[in-house]
């Protein structure tokens, strides 16, 4: 793949394409079809060549291929796969990463459906895993055993958002042949390029940022050419879980305004980070963008930006004054995924029971909002007038 350097603006604008291909078609057409056909029986016999690379659907398709060379030119990654939803893409390469009797390190706040297939699913196959904080390098390195071959990141975390040390981690993983694997989907490539701070392999959930408009569900494997071949070979060809060529047209199509989506969603985000930080009834805003936050200088030194996630903590833990607070809210709606152009609002943790709260070391009272394209301003307007009704 071409690595010659081009900034994400260009990468999302032109990187991939070439008009003349496609009779000046400044946008590329969706290739939609299961199979390819050959010239010759001697290219069939040779699975094809340069000029015909592309044999099933399952496989590889160009449409795909296209979304997928973008998005590891931005990860800074040699290759990259499209998967038809961020699990695919997560339960396949941590699938790539275990065999049985092996023992993977996860971060214990990690995306819930992730967090179970690890814990239940793999179990099944003999595969262990131990959970970590994993604020400290030392909550990996004391849980890593003999057979640990994986340790397993999110960086921040969705729910409270605390960092992992990504550099001083992955330089410990590599010192004992642990392969790493990082779920982006928050900071995005725009704002963190984990492969650059040593880590071997980058997930994305693209429901939700690269994606952007809440209308596809897809996901993304990042990693080195060898890592990414061996997967496309076994688990996603195995598995059968690629994207579909339509919604991999939309992911690309999501991309192009990536970086200044990024840049809308950061802004928007700090005003009102900084807004509920001040407010009389909060507690407590849970966003690495905040000098606040107890991992601050950490995410300065791995990112260069912050998304539209965060969660903060009323100062009440009264079910119905947490629930009404939501309710009032006219701009947020209540919804679980995020990511897209319109703000949501969800307390993930208000029927949790309370020794989990204490173990995942969270409160009832919080609450996680998706900062859309609303504008900040109307935003805060939508949060202070709520506020003012909530009784402590
Ligand atoms: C949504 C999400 C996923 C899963 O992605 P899907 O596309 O819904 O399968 C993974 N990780 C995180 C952090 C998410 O928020």
């Amino acid at each position: 793949m071409n690595h010659e350097p081009m900034n994400p603006s260009l990468i999302v604008t032109h990187y991939g394409e070439n008009p003349e291909e496609q009779f000046g078609a400044v946008v590329p057409p969706i290739y939609q079809n299961s199979l390819n056909v050959y010239p010759t029986v001697d290219c069939y016999l040779n699975g094809g060549d340069e000029q015909h690379p592309y044999v099933y659907m399952r496989v590889s398709n160009p449409t795909i291929r296209l979304a997928e060379q973008k998005i590891a030119a931005l990860e800074k990654a040699e290759d990259a796969l499209c998967f038809a939803s961020g699990m695919a893409a997560i339960s396949s390469a941590t699938l790539a990463c275990v065999k049985s009797g092996d023992h993977i390190v996860a971060v214990r706040n990690c995306y819930g459906p992730q967090y179970s297939f690890m814990s239940s699913y793999l179990a099944r196959f003999g595969v262990t895993v131990t959970f970590v904080a994993g604020d400290q390098v030392e909550d990996f390195i004391e849980a890593t055993q003999d057979n640990t071959t994986l340790f397993y990141l999110e960086s921040p975390t969705s729910i409270n958002f605390r960092l992992q040390d990504l550099a001083s981690i992955a330089e410990f993983a590599k010192s004992r042949g642990i392969f790493t694997l990082i779920d982006n989907s928050w900071a995005t490539p725009i704002y963190q390029q984990p492969i650059t701070l040593g880590i071997d392999a980058v997930l994305h959930s693209a429901s939700k940022y690269l994606g952007g408009h809440s209308d596809i569900v897809a996901g993304v494997l990042c990693g080195s050419k060898d890592f990414i071949a061996r997967v496309q070979g076994q688990e996603r060809a195995m598995l059968g879980g690629i994207l579909h060529p339509q919604q991999a047209f939309l992911l690309t199509r999501g991309l192009r305004t990536l970086p200044i989506r990024m840049k809308n969603h950061q802004e928007s985000a700090m005003a009102i980070a900084r807004f509920l930080e001040s407010h009389p009834k909060v507690k407590a805003v849970n966003y690495p963008g905040l000098e606040s936050h107890p991992q601050y200088e950490l995410g300065r030194k791995q990112m260069s930006g912050y998304s539209g996630l965060m969660s903060f903590e009323l100062k009440t833990e009264d079910r119905e004054q947490i629930a009404s607070f939501i309710d009032r809210l006219q701009w947020f709606q209540i919804g679980c995924s995020w990511g897209g152009h319109e703000s949501l609002a969800t307390p993930p943790m208000l029927n949790t029971p309370q020794e989990h709260l204490d173990e995942i070391g969270s409160s009832r009272g919080l609450i996680r909002i998706s900062v859309g394209h609303e504008g900040a301003e109307t935003l805060i307007a939508d949060l202070d007038a709520s506020l003012d009704q909530v009784r402590l």
